[in-house]
């Protein structure tokens, strides 16, 4: 049967009718995160995004036949920058990280991939893929300890970002990295020093760069060839370029991905997300401030994935009404069964703000069970799961203490502490509410017993 579903192919730059190359394994490649930190709600947007393509797919071609990989990136410079700004080992930090990142990805009710690998479990697949590229002559060690991919042996380099090699030249720093032959050829392999992570191969102690960590992890588990790679826009050049590069070269020319899909940027408010804007928003500050999962998924996929987002709060807010108002007439039920109109939106290269739009409809003419189905889909749970969390009685004896010292601060007017408190609670994933005299607390998805504790 063919099933009618388009996507848009960033590689094409057309919507293109999907076939599978295997109708029994739909095999599908995302960039994950490179874990130093926590998860800016810019980091949910392909999490999001891609979990919504991976339900269409299982809806369309079975549970059992489709393939999900998404990485996770547990080697790069940031990480190890981060270890030694904190001054604790870098596993301490990818773990912590990793940990963070479950726990707010499940929040938003992102389904697991199923595969999740980490690079640090594939250096012997990525020194294989370097030595392959040597041999092949499609790369070049230097005498520094270095090994280099020579971009002018590949005549397709450029195809994805669409640039001739002479403009991209334009646009490279001149690095470092002074043993290059040519500015556009990029790292597969960089020495370490005593203090970095490194691992033996035939150039010496080192570690690999980026792109080849991706290209080696897919490689191994889906195979030379697969059918959806996909990543956030700024992820076009150089990463998917070069991941392309060296996987076609080393697995005999043969086509890497067939589909590349890639997701618009976020922003807040109207400006670009950072650190020095003030504006910076992890996904684990939404939820200290109380927002549901379903709203936050709501509002991320109200607008088109190729779209640029723009995050406002107050959309944030208008979502959680509407799916108060939608979760008094739904149901929780299993199978879900797409009504017509949700489902050809999709089908059409993902139309999700079209979905929420014919969702609103169904709403308006009453067709509850209907909305179930599509509620069911989307993810936007009947209720989220909060308050499940069971904490031992003696931390809760604590907290209800913590709550009484919070309490008398206010009363003396000691705002400070009793921030403080609301604060290290909130970190330890419990939501203080006050309404009149009352103060009452429940606690997020994010709780952590071991920070409880220490309370
Ligand atoms: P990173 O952890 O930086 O490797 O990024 C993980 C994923 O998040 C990549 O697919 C990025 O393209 C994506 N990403 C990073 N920042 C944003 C943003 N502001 N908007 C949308 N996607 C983003
Ligand atoms: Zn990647």
């Amino acid at each position: 049967m063919e099933i009618p579903l388009f996507l848009y192919n960033s590689f094409s730059r057309t919507k293109e009718a999907f076939r599978p190359l295997d109708m029994n394994n739909v095999r599908m490649y995302v960039c994950g995160p490179t874990v130093y930190d926590r998860a800016h709600i810019g980091n949910a947007r392909p999490v999001l995004v891609f979990d919504i393509l991976f339900r269409l797919l299982r809806y369309l071609y079975g549970k059992d036949k489709v393939t999900y990989v998404r990485n996770i990136t547990d080697i790069d410079d940031k990480i190890n920058a981060k270890a030694l700004e904190r001054g604790v080992n870098i596993e301490r930090v990818t773990e912590e990280t990793i940990e963070w990142f479950h726990k707010d990805m499940d929040f938003l009710g992102a389904l697991q991939p199923n595969y999740e690998p980490r690079a640090t479990a594939y250096v012997s697949q990525m020194i294989d893929m370097v030595s392959k590229l040597i041999s092949l002559s499609f790369a070049y060690p230097s005498e520094d300890g270095h090994v280099f991919f020579e971009v002018e042996k590949f005549a397709d380099y450029g195809q994805l970002s669409n640039k001739k090699v002479g403009e991209l030249k334009e646009g490279v720093r001149i690095e470092n990295e002074t043993s290059k032959r040519n500015p556009l050829d990029f790292v597969l392999w960089k020495p370490s020093s005593n203090e970095e992570p490194g691992w033996d191969s035939p150039w010496g102690r080192g570690r690999p760069g980026w792109h080849i960590e991706c290209s080696a992890m897919a490689k191994d588990i889906l195979g030379d060839q697969f059918d959806i790679h996909g990543g956030g826009i700024d992820l076009i050049f150089p990463h998917h370029e070069n991941e392309i590069a060296q996987s076609t070269c080393s697995n005999d020319m043969k086509k890497f991905a067939n589909f590349w899909l890639h997701n618009g940027f976020l922003k807040i408010e109207g400006e670009k997300m950072s650190k020095s804007l003030n504006n910076f928003l992890t996904v684990f500050d939404l939820i200290k401030r109380d927002f549901s999962g379903s709203a936050i998924r709501y509002n991320m996929l109200a607008t088109h994935y190729r779209q640029p987002l723009d995050w406002k709060f107050e959309r944030l807010a208008e979502a959680e009404k509407t799916l108060v108002k939608w979760n008094n007439k739904i149901r929780s039920k299993n199978e879900a069964d797409l009504p017509k109109k949700v489902l050809n939106a999709l089908l059409d290269d993902l139309n999700t703000p079209l979905s929420i739009h014919e969702m609103h409809q169904l709403f308006n003419k009453g067709k509850f069970d209907d909305l179930t189905d599509a509620c069911e889909f989307f993810g936007f749970v009947a209720k989220d799961k909060k308050g499940s969390l069971e904490i031992p009685s003696e931390l809760s004896e604590n907290v209800d203490k913590l709550i009484k010292e919070r309490n008398i601060a206010r009363l003396s007017k000691n705002f400070s502490l009793a921030d403080k408190i609301r604060e290290d609670l909130l970190d330890a994933g419990i939501i203080i509410k006050d309404s009149g005299q009352e103060t009452t607390w429940e606690t997020s998805q994010n709780l952590e017993i071991k920070k409880l504790k220490k309370l």
